[in-house]
């Protein structure tokens, strides 16, 4: 096989492991939110979308001939950023979960940009769509968490300032 054929494969197994870590990550965040209903809303849709994103980087691998039954070994490996930037302890939980999920969402697209030209090089046109297509989703993803930063810092300074539960 020829060395850009496994590189793909390898990265797609790469993005299925990524989109495993992300579903525990949007549905861990999405349970505990309670003050900040714009934020869970958007985890949750997120969420949605990362599982299907991993049924189809599944399907690409399976349209491909790659042996799905090695998907789960790799699924953990990914570092959880989500535990690195954890507010648990300090108090500031929806600040660290909001970073760290912005943060996410630029490796997810790091990640995908890689993918595109892969299978673009390797003339796998179904999987470059594929990958085209979760992109735009976490573009899209990266906005909104862009815009809403701010927002959510100051709804949490306020509720903080006025003695109210902010962290979560
Ligand atoms: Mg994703
Ligand atoms: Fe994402």
């Amino acid at each position: 096989m020829p060395r850009t054929e496994d590189r793909l494969d390898q990265w797609l197994r790469d993005a299925h492991a990524m989109e495993q870590q992300a579903v525990k990550m949007l549905d861990g965040m999405a349970d505990r939110i309670q003050n900040y209903p714009d934020l869970k809303a958007r985890i949750t849709r997120h969420a949605e979308e990362t599982r299907l994103q991993a049924a189809a980087i599944a399907d690409c691998l399976k349209r491909r001939g790659t042996d799905v039954s090695t998907l789960k070994d790799m699924a953990g490996k990914v570092m959880g950023l989500g535990q690195a930037f954890s507010g648990l302890v300090v108090g500031d939980e929806i600040i660290k979960g909001s970073m760290a999920g912005y943060t996410f969402e630029h490796m997810e697209i790091a990640a995908y940009r890689v993918l595109v030209a892969t299978a673009e090089r390797a003339g796998d046109i179904e999987t470059r769509d594929a990958c085209q297509a979760i992109l735009k989703e976490e573009e899209e993803m990266a906005a909104w968490l862009a815009e809403h930063l701010a927002p959510t810092t100051l709804r949490y300074l306020e509720r903080e300032a006025s003695g109210q539960t902010a962290k979560h």
